[in-house]
């Protein structure tokens, strides 16, 4: 039996997790309070009344793979079918339909119930940001792992990161050049989201929309989605350009801006609706350039890395990539009896 760190309790690494747990000694370190990463839901308004996806809005299955995984969730009740109505918003009009047929996922308690599931019984350390990897000497085979606030955790025979690209490069860059030249040709860009809960439904012929030329990129209305209370909740997306444009404005600043532009595509008046309202900003978001590997694994160090970043920027990506590099350690670990 192994003892192995996964850092980040995301998709990736909580699928990852979930199959080295059944025959190694797997800790998960998380730097926020719960687990989920970038699939996960808010709550607003004074008895929690608004519920958002703030990070991935739905998912779609192409795989297999995921496809087996999918249908017993399913029949679970971990995560349904949204059949709200897309649309294609151009300069304010609806000028399409989009995919009408495609089927489109959500968790049935919000993003995360995915990730909520696939982490019952695994150990995660939340709250732990991992800022350093390291070995007492080069010769040493366990790995330790200091976090920002200086704990250490001594032992580990593998590491694994799940963190977006550019912050796993931070990790592995002092210590594993075959890692790190992979992924430094990632790249991840920026969304501004705004949140908001209002009094009434807003009359529209649609359930949510792609935006075109807007500052926007997509707007969907929460409630639309299965198993979600019926309070009109509003999730709006700025565009990947708008958001690094406009990365180190204030939540304030964003949440003026976009309301208005939500206002102007949607020509519905929301002034004296709106109930709660909310900005957050996600730094690494989307994934416009991945690398070619569905993970990376360096034997030689017993250090591997896995993402969205890696073969497949999206839900279904992060989880095939995490399943590539169990495989992976676990066919290493079956060469190495002492394990
Ligand atoms: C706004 C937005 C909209 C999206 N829309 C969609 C969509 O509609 N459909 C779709 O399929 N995908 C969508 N995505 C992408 C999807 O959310 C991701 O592809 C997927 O969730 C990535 O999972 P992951 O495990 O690779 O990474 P993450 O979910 O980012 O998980 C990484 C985890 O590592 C943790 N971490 C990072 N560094 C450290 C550290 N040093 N120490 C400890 N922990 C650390 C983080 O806190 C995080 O929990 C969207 C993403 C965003 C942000």
């Amino acid at each position: 039996m192994a003892t192995i760190a996964v850092i980040g309790a995301g998709l990736s690494g909580l699928n990852c997790s979930s199959k080295l747990s059944m025959n190694n000694k797997v800790i998960i370190f998380e730097k926020s309070r719960g687990c989920g990463g970038r699939m996960s839901n808010k709550r607003l308004g004074e008895n929690q009344e608004f519920i958002f996806d703030h990070g991935a809005q739905y998912f779609t299955v192409r795989d297999s793979k995921f496809h087996e995984f999918v249908s017993d969730i399913e029949s679970e009740g971990i995560v349904g079918e949204w059949k709200g109505k897309i649309a294609v918003l151009d300069d304010g009009n609806i000028s399409d339909t989009h995919q009408p047929d495609l089927k489109r996922y959500v968790g049935m308690n919000g993003m995360n119930s995915l990730a909520k599931y696939l982490s019952k019984g695994l150990d995660i350390r939340f709250n732990t940001r991992i800022s350093h990897i390291e070995k007492k000497s080069p010769e040493d085979k366990k790995w330790i792992l200091k976090s920002e606030s200086g704990e250490v955790f001594d032992g580990f025979d593998i590491v694994l990161v799940s963190a977006p690209a550019e912050q796993t490069l931070s990790l592995v860059k002092p210590i594993s050049d075959s890692i790190a030249s992979k992924v430094e040709s990632a790249r991840s860009a920026p969304t501004w989201c705004v949140l908001l809960g209002l009094s009434s439904p807003l009359l529209l012929d649609f359930d949510a929309a792609f935006v075109h030329n807007s500052s926007l990129s997509w707007i969907s209305r929460e409630n639309s989605k299965p198993n979600r209370p019926n309070h009109e909740s509003w999730v709006l997306h700025a565009s990947p350009q708008w958001s690094t444009e406009h990365l180190e404005n204030s939540p304030e600043q964003v949440l003026q801006l976009l309301k208005d532009e939500f206002v102007k595509v949607t020509k519905k008046d929301i002034k004296d609706s709106v109930v709660v309202s909310f900005a957050h900003r996600w730094r690494f978001a989307t994934v416009p350039q991945t690398i070619k590997e569905t993970c990376l694994f360096d034997s030689d160090l017993g250090i591997g890395a896995c993402g969205d970043w890696c073969g497949g920027p999206r839900v279904e990506g992060a989880f095939l990539s995490g399943l590539s590099l169990a495989d992976k350690v676990n066919s290493y670990l079956s060469t190495k009896s002492k394990y």
